[in-house]
């Protein structure tokens, strides 16, 4: 495989399968003011220590010296981001690697918080967003988040239409069996009416509560079915990285994606990378393993000590999750509101 790299990049992160590393998910904190089912326990599940999540100043670095190895791409997530309150200095801070070649940054948020932060947000310089919405049942949305905050979300959705420099706004929809179906006409019909791109994602084994079952995935497929007999859906051309499959209306008006990691795997051109909120690089969201920064980050490590360290993880990044491979599938060390999703 050809591997075409930014000019400015002396040596880009490539893995031992070829893929060029381009992507990079910052966790900002653990913490999280929902429980959603999928993802946390009721209760339970202690936070990281203050001491042992990174500073500001630690994730700006480390943050600086993925964009010199070729990070063109940086998404900002947790926990839930929101709950940080330097998040917008982060932001903003980010921004500045634009500089240094960093072309998109964007947050992943449960949207609880951004009808008081989205113009900070969009000052501090984020420039794309997604926002976690699974349901648009008042009742549903409480039983699945476990928090009674759906009017909430939907005016921190329309607190950003005001920031136009913060586009596209994406809905992340984690769809399930027996919960979902009833709702994906109302999906398309809200992606239809409202300037969002509305996204089904399939629900992975990465609940900490362990209790996903295979059955309970709605594929994407079901989904396009649905919505491709009410209104017929036409492809739009994606990047090879790109997780999801885009699509839009015939008429033109409104447009829908469907992430497809259990029934349609995208491993093998898979470009991304996670750095937990407490230093720790993950090459899959399934990883058994992680590489620490946060120590040797502590204890003086140079710039080009810590980007050996990236590059060490980054030849090791799995083939592909197993999630499909029965008795050979592992849960990940970690579940998803501590990995950084
Ligand atoms: N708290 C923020 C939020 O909910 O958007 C950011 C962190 S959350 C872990 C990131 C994304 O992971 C969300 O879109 C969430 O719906 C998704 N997610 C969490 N658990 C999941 C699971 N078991 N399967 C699929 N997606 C999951
Ligand atoms: Fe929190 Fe996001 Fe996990 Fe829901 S999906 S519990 S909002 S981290």
């Amino acid at each position: 495989m050809q591997i075409i790299a930014p000019a400015r990049v002396k040596r880009p992160l490539v893995d031992s399968y070829g893929r060029l590393i381009e992507d990079l998910r910052i966790s900002i904190t653990d913490r999280c003011n929902f429980r959603c089912q999928y993802c946390m326990p009721a209760e339970g599940l202690p936070w990281l220590p203050n001491d042992k999540v990174l500073t500001d100043d630690e994730i700006v670095r480390l943050a600086r010296i993925f964009v010199r190895n070729g990070i063109k791409e940086i998404r900002l997530t947790g926990g839930e981001p929101t709950v940080r309150p330097s998040l917008p200095n982060i932001v903003r801070r980010l921004s500045e690697l634009r500089s240094e070649g960093l072309e998109s940054l964007s947050l992943t948020t449960n949207g609880v918080l951004l009808d008081k932060l989205a113009g900070k947000l969009a000052d501090a310089g984020l420039t794309r967003i997604n926002v976690s919405l699974d349901t648009l049942v008042r009742e549903k949305f409480h039983r699945i988040t476990r928090r009674d905050c759906l009017d909430r979300v939907l005016r921190g959705l329309e607190t950003l239409e005001q920031y136009p420099t913060i586009r596209p706004i994406k809905v992340n929809v984690v769809a399930m069996k027996n919960f979902t179906e009833d709702e994906i006409l109302d999906f398309a019909r809200f992606a239809r009416s409202k300037p969002y791109v509305v996204r089904f994602i399939e629900y992975m084994p990465l609940d900490a509560d362990g209790n996903w079952k295979r059955e309970q995935v709605l594929t994407g497929r079901e989904i396009f079915t649905v919505m491709n007999a009410w209104k017929p859906l036409v492809p739009i051309e994606t990047e090879p990285s790109s997780t999801s499959r885009r699509y839009r209306f015939v008429d033109g008006i409104g447009e829908v994606g469907f992430i497809n990691p259990v029934s349609e795997p995208f491993c093998s051109t898979c470009n991304r990378v996670r750095l937990t909120a407490d230093g720790q690089i993950r090459t899959c969201l399934f990883s058994i393993d992680e590489w620490d920064l946060a120590g040797p980050l502590r204890a003086g490590a140079t710039d080009d000590q810590l980007g050996e360290i990236m590059h060490r993880a980054v030849a090791h990044k799995e083939l592909k999750h197993k999630i499909n491979e029965g008795a050979a599938f592992q849960r990940a060390s970690r579940s998803m509101s501590q990995i950084g999703g």
